[in-house]
């Protein structure tokens, strides 16, 4: 949720949606898979640190080193009101939120233009909130990007201005926020595969270590907030998807730049493969 606030609305359910597909998280897993097919074969034997080397490839291949930036609707394409920014110091860190908005069954089985339509309808509607409500009464839609249930990744404010997401904390954020209530339900797995390829080509690009990958109620004076609520990022135990995504993006960066010990290694890949399983590439395809 923006700002530490709380709020309810009804929003969103306008218009009907399409099961669009896209490959959203296909770059990530891609490359990871690339690394870990002939990683995972050669742990039948011993391992070797030199022969791990030379499978974990070059750090300067594209494919390791820099990750492709995962498909992101524009603006104009959810209809954004026209908005200005101040801009920003360089971005520190990343900050995870939820709307807080129930994503219903009847909202997920829809297909096609019309689930595309009930994104974009609660896109708009909001940014409608954040803009023309007093309580917030802000330039934009407070996030700079934000995820629906079906993987797809939509632009909000740009990458290089102030966002209004997190109180006391938004300087230098980038505030990335899931739709849906994950207090109340689950993320989706392609919503999750689309956040762990954002946020793995965010950080690099930014240059912002995986470990300020956060959640809203991380920040300080944010901890009250139940954002982005406990299927994304519960305090402990095992159901933290958020901490699962961190801890692929470090696990990727230091395969890529060969900063394992051979100990270390099976524990990751494991790690890794995991995770590849739980964060699947989803059934991504062409847009509408
Ligand atoms: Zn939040």
């Amino acid at each position: 949720m923006a700002g530490g606030m709380k709020y309810l609305g009804l929003l969103g359910t306008r218009g009907a949606g399409g099961r669009r597909r896209r490959a959203a998280a296909a770059p990530f897993v891609l490359a990871l898979a690339a690394v870990l097919a002939p990683i995972a074969l050669s742990f039948a034997a011993p391992p070797d640190l030199e022969a791990l080397r030379s499978m974990t490839g070059d750090a300067k291949d594209p494919a390791l080193s820099a990750p492709a930036q995962p498909p992101i609707h524009l603006r104009k394409e959810w209809g954004a009101l026209a908005a200005s920014w101040d801009e920003d110091e360089p971005k520190v860190r990343v900050i995870v939120h939820h709307t807080g908005f129930l994503v219903t069954p009847e909202m997920t089985a829809l297909s096609g233009a019309q689930a595309l339509a009930a994104v974009k309808g609660q896109l708009q509607g909001i940014q409608q909130m954040h803009m023309k409500d007093p309580a917030f009464h802000m330039v934009d839609i407070a996030y700079h990007y934000l995820i629906d249930w079906e993987g797809g990744i939509w632009e909000g404010r740009p990458p290089w201005a102030l966002g209004a997401h997190t109180y006391d904390n938004n300087p230098g954020s980038l505030g990335v926020c899931l739709l849906g209530n994950f207090t109340l339900q689950r993320p989706t797995r392609a919503q999750l595969a689309a956040l762990l390829a954002l946020t793995d080509w965010l950080t690099w690009k930014q240059g912002i270590p995986p470990q300020k990958i956060f959640g809203h109620r991380d920040m300080p004076g944010n901890q009250s907030d139940e954002c982005p609520g406990y299927y994304l990022h519960a305090d402990g135990g095992d159901q933290n998807p958020l901490r699962k995504v961190r801890l692929a993006i470090l696990d990727k960066r230091q395969l890529a730049q060969r900063r394992i010990e051979v100990a270390a290694a099976p524990a990751i890949l494991g790690r890794l493969q995991a995770l590849m399983r739980e964060f699947p590439a989803g059934a991504p395809a062409a847009r509408p």
